[in-house]
């Protein structure tokens, strides 16, 4: 018998699983081909043909197989995917642009959008909602058509057996739809530590190594796999010896974590007796009570939008103060640090129209996007000042340039909290804060301190903006780090500003957890960390003893 294949990668949230393996092939694709040599319209038509029969075949039997697990309701859902994919019109489109020498997979990828597009413009909400259905089914036949058919093209949402998810990228609205207790690991070809994959992993408490590049297609049939999420090591197809050693690696890694217990009730402070906050990094209020059994002392950065991605259409205003309350609730006096919509970049969400753009991350993003479409916006900020009724609610705006914009968006929350007083809707005081998380926000963090109730340094982001490398390519690790001197040089002189205004000063970027970073980030001023909940006992014990 052949060893087990073994791939190594980055190590992106610590943890030892060996489980049933899933690929998931879904995701971008990227046609190598645009275009088709004259004279091959008929054979490249009959070619897509049997791609679509593929998929539609698929997709039914994946309903049938499914129907008993799931209900007929959810069953049918993959019956009208895979009228989709056979939609007369969507072959006519496609055999519009053949005649025109472009490539099958590129012009069914086109023409899925053409189609997405209509459908989210449309008022009705359901079929608006059907826009991501239709690219999802348009991907799967560019996939069939380039050769990556055949293996877990079922939707995550499908998963009913505990598995190790195998990806070359999974989206934060990928992961966001994997049932609960579903997902036991991820492997993705792309990543690094920063990526949103990496960060919902060590949220979730499970075990992920990312950026293991080319080498993922060469176990994407395993059936099972044996995964090191500390030190980003993979064994697709582990034998019984394997098997074991992972399971002694993981009996130690317990055993690590349990001495790390007394730490999660201490209030950190340095040996001089300097105090630093440490707070948790959160998606959803339902992670709260695990956050505050890892000893948070309160939310440092709560993702808004992470709470709405598995849904289907945009959460109300009422939805929303739902959800805010609730976190403040749990947390009481402890303070729960509320960031507005970061919609953009790598993140989406369904009911939010983006467009298709060159550069996400230097794109219409966070208070970009938030500032320009107030239907997005106000209903967020109304439920911001009616949940801080509740509790300890602080709200800070993402990818903020200068103070321009801080100013701007502080205007629009001020007259949300008037109209909330004329109405006579009680509303809570909320402090204002913003990330320091572009170049531009740190270089001017001097005028940004004059105005700002605090700061929260985003590092997976400024470090992506100051080395202009992109936070989820595999290939630029060597550029990932927040010890770059250029990135360190921006986190102290965003300290320097912080202190002169007496404003408190956090990080909420990944590198708040990391233990190289920790002691840095403590020596240059920072007055709180904030990460994934499993990362608190152990920077605890790291800033007790400094
Ligand atoms: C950051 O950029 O460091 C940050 C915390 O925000 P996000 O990772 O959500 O972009
Ligand atoms: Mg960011």
């Amino acid at each position: 018998m052949s060893p087990p294949v073994e791939l190594t990668g980055v190590g992106a949230s610590e943890g030892i699983v060996v489980g049933p393996a899933h690929a998931h092939l879904e995701g971008e694709v990227e046609p190598e081909r645009t275009r088709i040599p004259e004279g091959s319209f008929d054979e490249e038509l009959a070619r897509f043909r049997a791609a679509v029969e593929a998929v539609a075949g698929r997709l039914r039997k994946t309903g049938e197989n499914l129907s008993g697990s799931l209900g007929e309701d959810e069953a049918a859902i993959f019956e009208v995917h895979a009228e989709m994919a056979d939609d007369p019109e969507l072959l006519e489109g496609v055999e519009g642009r053949l005649r025109g020498l472009e490539s099958p997979e590129s012009a069914v990828l086109a023409v899925g959008e053409e189609y997405a597009r209509e459908l989210a413009a449309l008022e009705d909400e359901y079929l608006a909602a059907r826009a991501d259905d239709v690219r999802d089914v348009a991907r799967q036949i560019a996939v069939e058509l380039t050769g990556g058919g055949g293996t877990g093209l079922e939707i995550l949402e499908a998963l009913t057996v505990p598995s190790v998810i195998l990806a070359r990228n999974l989206a934060p609205s990928d992961t966001a739809r994997i049932p609960k207790g579903m997902a036991l690991g991820f492997v993705t070809a792309g990543g690094s530590r920063t990526s949103h994959v990496s960060i919902m992993a060590r949220s979730m408490g499970i075990p992920a190594v990312v950026g293991v590049g080319d080498a993922l297609e060469a176990v994407l049939d395993a059936e099972s796999v044996a995964l090191d999420g500390g030190e980003g090591r993979v064994v697709a197809d582990p034998d019984p010896k394997t098997r074991a050693a992972f399971d002694l690696l993981r009996a130690r890694g317990e055993e690590e974590r349990a001495g790390l217990d007394e730490y999660r009730l201490v209030e950190a402070r340095t040996r001089d007796g300097r105090r630093i906050e440490v707070a948790a990094n959160l998606g959803s209020a339902s992670g709260a009570e695990e956050a505050l059994s890892w000893g948070a002392e309160g939310v440092g950065l709560f993702r808004t939008e992470f709470l709405f991605m598995e849904r289907e259409e945009l959460p109300t205003e009422e939805e929303q103060y739902e959800a805010y309350s609730a976190a403040a609730r749990a947390f009481g006096t402890r303070p729960v640090i509320l960031r507005t919509l970061d919609v953009g970049g790598d993140k989406s969400l369904p009911g939010v129209q983006q467009p298709r753009e060159e550069n996400p991350f230097l794109g219409w993003r966070g208070i970009r996007m938030s500032l320009d479409v107030p239907a997005l916006f106000v209903p967020q900020l109304r439920a911001i000042l009616r949940a801080a009724a509740h509790g300890n609610l602080k709200v800070m705006f993402p990818m903020v340039v200068d103070s321009g914009e801080f100013r701007a968006a502080k205007g629009m929350l001020e007259a949300c909290r008037e109209e909330l007083e004329a109405d006579g809707v009680p509303a809570g005081p909320v402090e204002v804060g913003v990330m320091i998380e572009t170049p531009a926000a740190a270089l001017g963090a001097a005028e940004l301190a004059r105005e700002a109730a605090f700061f929260s340094i985003g590092t997976n982001d400024l470090v992506q903006y100051t080395l202009a490398a992109d936070r989820g390519n595999e290939k630029l690790r060597h550029l990932q780090g927040a010890d770059h001197p250029a990135v360190l040089e921006l986190i102290r002189m965003t300290c320097e500003a912080a202190g002169e205004a007496g404003i408190p000063v956090g990080v909420c970027g990944e590198a708040a957890g990391e233990p190289d970073m920790i002691p840095r980030l403590v020596a240059l001023g920072v007055t709180e960390l904030s990460m994934g909940p499993p990362s608190i006992p152990g920077a605890k014990k790291i800033v007790s003893g400094l």
